[in-house]
């Protein structure tokens, strides 16, 4: 048995074993949740992420979570929406499985993700939501009763992402 919700809040409060940072390319800090988190996990945050040597669309790296609650943070890199028809679709998907398969590699019980790229990278928030909702349930459903993980919440900044995620969500 799993559980996923949505939820209004800041993800750097999360107490869950992982959460998920909507980076760039470099790794090396930005605006918005990633500039959120860098604060919230102190300095070595930074270091660490200066040794991965940045990382593609799609893909994802874990880190240690230094001062956040969080035991880790998985950092993913979510496509520019550049009109929907650059691969946008699958590579955002693509980011939440990436993201699945660290979680599972570093046996986490608990994990929360931010809405990505639905912020600076502009990716249509109705489309985004679908994809995130129904690629972690299908991950969820395929995986039940095999892996460590067991809840998975989806944070949202403010009340109209809260709202979108609500419709899609079934806490089970
Ligand atoms: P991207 O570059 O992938 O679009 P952003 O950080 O600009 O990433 O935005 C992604 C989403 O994260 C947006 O919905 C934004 O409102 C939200 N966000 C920003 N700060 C936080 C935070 N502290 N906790 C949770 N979500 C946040």
């Amino acid at each position: 048995m799993y559980t996923m919700q949505a939820v209004l809040g800041d993800i750097t409060k999360m107490n869950v074993d992982a959460i998920v940072n909507a980076a760039n390319r470099s790794l090396l800090g930005g605006g918005g949740v990633d500039g959120a988190i860098h604060r919230a996990a102190g300095p070595r945050l930074l270091k660490e992420c200066r040794r991965l040597r940045g990382c593609n669309t799609g893909d994802a790296k874990t880190t240690k979570g230094y001062d956040l609650p969080a035991k880790y943070v998985i950092h993913t890199v979510g496509p520019i929406w550049q009109g929907g028809s650059a691969n946008e679709e699958v590579l955002l998907k693509q980011c939440y499985l990436s993201c699945l398969a660290q979680a599972v590699e570093k046996d986490v019980r608990s994990i929360a993700f931010p809405a990505i790229s639905c912020g600076v990278y502009r990716f249509p928030v109705e489309i985004a939501v679908r994809i995130a909702v129904s690629t972690v349930e299908a991950f969820m459903r395929r995986n039940d009763g095999l892996i460590a993980l067991k809840e998975v919440y989806f944070v949202c900044f403010d009340e109209a992402m809260y709202q979108k995620y609500s419709e899609r969500v079934n806490d089970k």
